[in-house]
């Protein structure tokens, strides 16, 4: 990819996690396929769009960028299917080398259509974040007319090359300038670029060749995927017509939040309060992990917000890496009521330390307490 993939989504280059994915959320609601039939400018920038945030929201891919100003990894590790890290590596290598042996483009000069790409977004959990997932996505898509095959002609007739531009799809004029000929070439309006002309449609596709066709695909989603990670299942969008190609279908992964942590790439954040009496003396606690209870110890003398950091207790990332850990934080809660009794005993743990001794204050609120009127 050649882009700066922070141009592409539109944020500054210390842009938060958050403002990533809702620039990349807009944009690619924005370009959806879906959205712009028959644009293959908006399909271009949603791909564009898609990779980038696949770096960005990649915090060792994004690391990787700011670094060394690049995002190209499909040279080496693991390649999940077919991750959009990956993208425009092997199928713009063949377009260029069709183009060179024969002359012509992938693009609209081909005689027929490409077909569409598709969208579809699966929702997986924290913990199959850890484990990966298995999901069949439904969705519709065009196919080739099981009827005709593809050809849009009757079962039994076929099609024959279009008389206007012997089957190249293209129709090359010719006009005589002051400047010398030039020549313009449009698509062919007898046979709309297919190359092909129907003499007798087939009756289920109405000689389109593609019918619409309800698609179950099963799809094995790796570990360590990110929030936003677009799968591309290549080939899998709509056929095309003619010579064009299929599609592809892109799997939007959307992580569902767990109220419990907070991820940061293989990192997971959790908070755990703890009483003062633990904080000062020490202690084990069993926190919730991802997948069960973990016994962590509360070093004597805690501070309020101190960190500890679990090995292991974390996530994966896509490269099949070892889990990243888990960081619990310690609240230290201050009771909100305690007795005239729990008062004393602090009164004489103050004393014994020489500290300030409390001497209390009537419960009065914090704009009582400010400015000492509103006496209840
Ligand atoms: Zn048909
Ligand atoms: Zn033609």
């Amino acid at each position: 990819m050649s882009q700066d993939p922070y141009s592409v989504l539109g944020v500054p280059r210390d842009a938060s996690a958050d403002q990533i994915k809702s620039a990349y959320r807009k944009l690619a609601r924005q370009y959806h396929p879906d959205v712009n039939p028959n644009s293959p400018e908006a399909e271009e920038k949603f791909k564009e769009v898609s990779v980038a945030y696949s770096v960005l929201s990649d915090p060792d891919k994004r690391a990787r960028f700011d670094q060394f100003g690049v995002t190209d990894d499909a040279g080496g590790g693991v390649n999940p299917g077919d991750f959009f890290g990956g993208a425009g590596g092997f199928s713009d290598i063949f377009g260029m080398m069709e183009e060179m042996f024969t002359g012509r483009s992938r693009g609209n000069q081909r005689a027929g259509r490409d077909g569409e790409d598709h969208r579809s977004e699966v929702r997986i959990s924290l913990n199959e974040v850890l484990s990966g997932a298995e999901r069949t996505v439904t969705y519709k898509r065009m196919a080739k007319c099981a009827n005709c095959e593809g050809s849009g002609a009757a079962p039994g007739t076929s099609p024959e090359t279009c008389r206007t531009c012997s089957g190249s799809g293209q129709v090359t004029r010719v006009q005589q300038t002051f400047i010398g000929s030039i020549r313009t070439s449009t698509q062919c309006p007898t046979c709309q670029g297919t190359g092909q002309t129907i003499p007798t449609p087939c009756s289920v596709c109405k000689g389109k060749g593609l019918e619409v066709v309800t698609e179950k695909l099963s799809i094995t989603i790796p570990p360590g995927v990110e929030e936003g990670t677009a799968m591309r299942v290549t080939g899998k969008g709509s056929d095309g017509t003619g010579l064009g190609r299929p599609g592809d279908l892109y799997v939007v992964i959307d992580v569902q939040e767990d109220s419990r942590f907070e991820r940061h790439g293989r990192e997971l954040a959790t908070s755990y309060n703890i009483t003062f009496s633990q904080a000062a003396i020490g202690d084990t606690v069993e926190v919730e992990g991802l997948t069960g209870s973990l016994t962590v110890v509360v070093e004597p003398g805690t501070q309020p917000g101190a960190l500890t950091r679990i090995r292991g207790e974390g996530l994966p990332n896509v490269r099949g890496s070892n889990r990243g850990d888990l960081i619990v934080q310690f609240n230290v809660v201050v009771p909100r009521k305690i007795s005239e009794r729990d008062a004393e005993l602090l009164r004489e743990f103050a004393e014994g330390r020489g500290e300030p001794v409390p001497k209390g204050v009537e419960s009065s609120g914090f704009l009582g307490g400010l400015f000492g009127k509103k006496k209840k």
